[in-house]
């Protein structure tokens, strides 16, 4: 019988395949007692499991595929470190001991007990943690049955035709889906910020999560279809809904590949308007994406994402290591780093503090401010590789003149410490600020006197704006970029940066969303910044657009506040 799910998509396309249901251990074990006489070897046998599961990670860790997406190692890393923490490698040994019990139980004892504690947290990042430790403790339960980590689905015709289907994948799972060649992964859970949605993307196949019931509802070998760009399952299509999705499928490879043709073509408006199309990376291997993709520099690095998963922080040698490589593999091309954006839902180990409001309490550069000497680090580390190539620093969620000033008395501060110490740097690096905190945009002007560019970050903007959480579901049909406020505050702030002479750019998920690339050009805006895999798109939009045509039409846009209206003049807009 035909039926269709709704999940969340989180890379796009269509695939049509097979269902492979990917089986997991389960969390429901057996208690049962060990007689005294046993106990010693029960607790070698659990011993045994943890080194099994440690010897998975090694094998992970050694054999990560050339190409894989940075954050592979990263997430490998963070499994392994939940593993390690006494909790689950050392206490259940003890409950075996004093409970006279299985291992497995002594395992689910601790499990429920982590669990309980991961349910209690509000905040929608860490909470999302609570999947990583389920999968480290599968691991832990396949260990003892004597299976391995992950098992290779059975050859039931071409690896090219399957969907997995499973109700979680870890990341370490996924990595090794670099060796294959499914069409397909959806999940049951998993949210938009889910360690797996993140790894989906770099992956570039259609994938869905949160579907809630597909392992339960689909069987074995049944033909599915993902549409990854909707998040939609269909599941046994009858034969008028396979052939349209067929056209599809053959519609949207056909587009891929003449888009692909564009990547060294020049991002140029019919008009002969020049537009920057520029990527946003978490870690220098991005790079690579990053040029496949055509961008012509790097908009945003995400530096905080070096600082995250680990126990230990990178120091100003590491942090110099990699700005460095991410620099001199652009060759030349822009390449702008954002001090550590820390806080709220990015929190190191050392740093988890629980703020009543996390996002308005000390995160980005108020969080760097209170710990000057991590920050001096991470200046002196960016200005020691702006020797090697074309950086400049960005500086996330300002909102007052004294952290402007603050921050750039401890970039002088650093450039002072270097050329005490002889060291080579950039004299002339570039300094700008991000403009998502909407007292930053109502106050523009101090900020373009201080600064040399500005970046406008629209998804805190939208956020701080319109007061929404933007990590939060239940108030996620409020996050509307067309909001009246909004399209103001960023022809406002565009117009005013153009008048003062200082380059803006914009690196906030709207930069990189197709259907408002002809409002933002006709906003005035001519530098975007987007993940990579956007680029060809919206070039593809610049090349067709007429930027003067679009001014009068997006001025249509901001005189009007009726939300309807506002939509059918987009549409006129982009069919303009
Ligand atoms: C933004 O807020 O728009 C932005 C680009 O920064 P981040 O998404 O990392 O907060
Ligand atoms: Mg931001």
């Amino acid at each position: 019988m035909s039926f269709t799910l709704h999940g969340i998509g989180v890379s796009g396309g269509i695939a049509i395949g097979r269902a492979h249901l990917v089986s997991h251990a389960t969390l429901e074990v057996n208690h049962y007692v060990i007689p005294p006489h046993q106990i010693a070897d029960e607790s070698l046998r659990f011993d045994g499991a943890i080194r099994a599961v440690r010897a998975e990670f090694d094998g992970l860790q050694n054999e990560i595929p050339a190409g894989a997406p940075a954050e592979f190692a990263a997430f490998v890393n963070l499994h392994r470190m939940i593993l390690d923490d006494s909790t689950l490698s050392v206490e259940p040994r003890r409950i075996i001991e004093t409970e006279q019990c299985n291992a497995e139980w002594a395992v689910k004892v601790q499990t429920d007990a982590l669990l309980a504690q991961f349910d209690a947290i509000e905040d929608s990042y860490l909470r999302e943690r609570r999947n990583d430790v389920i999968q480290v403790v599968e691991r832990i339960l396949k260990a003892l049955s004597g299976q391995p980590g992950y098992v290779p689905p059975p050859a039931i015709g071409a690896e090219q035709d399957l969907i997995l289907i499973a109700r979680d994948l870890s990341p370490a799972d996924v990595v090794q889906f670099k060796r294959h060649q499914f069409a397909s992964f959806i999940t049951d859970v998993g949210g938009t910020t889910s360690h797996t949605a993140v790894v989906a993307r770099s992956l570039d196949i259609p994938s869905i999560v949160a579907l809630h019931r597909a392992r339960e509802l689909v069987r074995e070998n049944e033909v599915v279809i993902v549409d990854g760009t909707h998040g939609v399952l269909i599941v046994d299509p009858d034969e008028r809904v396979l052939a349209e999705y067929q056209q599809r499928r053959l519609a949207f490879g056909a587009a891929r590949r003449k888009l692909s043709g564009l990547r060294d073509t020049r991002a140029v408006t019919r008009d002969g308007v020049a537009v920057a199309l520029h990527a946003n990376i978490e870690l220098p291997d991005d790079v690579a994406q990053t040029l496949a993709n055509g961008a012509t520099g790097i908009g945003l690095f995400r530096s905080e994402f070096l600082f995250l998963n680990r126990r230990d922080l990178p120091d100003e040698d590491e942090q110099f290591e990699a700005y460095r490589k991410a620099a001199e593999a652009m060759n030349g091309l822009p390449v702008t780093i954002r001090t550590y954006d820390l806080g709220a839902d990015k929190q190191t180990e050392d740093g988890a503090q629980h703020s009543v409001n996390p996002a308005l309490g000390l995160r980005a550069i108020r969080l760097c401010l209170t710990e000057p000497q991590r920050f001096m680090s991470q200046l002196r580390a960016l200005l020691r590789a702006s020797h090697y190539g074309n950086i400049s620093i960005l500086i996330p969620m300002l909102a007052s003149v004294s952290e402007i000033d603050q921050t750039l008395q401890m970039i002088a501060r650093a450039k002072a410490g270097l050329d005490d110490e002889g060291i080579a740097y950039n004299r002339a690096v570039k300094i700008g600020g991000m403009i998502e905190v909407p007292a930053a945009a109502l106050s523009l002007e101090v900020f373009l006197r201080k600064l040399d560019f500005i970046s406008i970050g629209t998804n805190d903007l939208i956020q701080y704006t319109l007061a929404i959480d933007r990590a939060d579901d239940a108030v996620s049909y409020l996050y509307d970029p067309l909001h009246p406020a909004i399209l103001g505050l960023l022809s406002s702030i565009i117009k005013r940066a153009d008048k003062a002479g200082v380059p803006v750019t914009m690196c906030g998920e709207m930069a990189g969303d197709v259907t408002l690339t002809r409002l933002l050009l006709g906003l005035g805006l001519r530098a975007f910044s987007m993940h990579a895999a956007h680029v060809p798109d919206v070039k593809q939009q610049v090349l067709e657009a007429d930027a003067s045509a679009l001014r009068p039409l997006a001025r249509s846009m901001l005189r009007t506040s009726d939300p309807l209206r506002l939509k059918v003049l987009l549409a006129k807009l982009n069919a303009a």
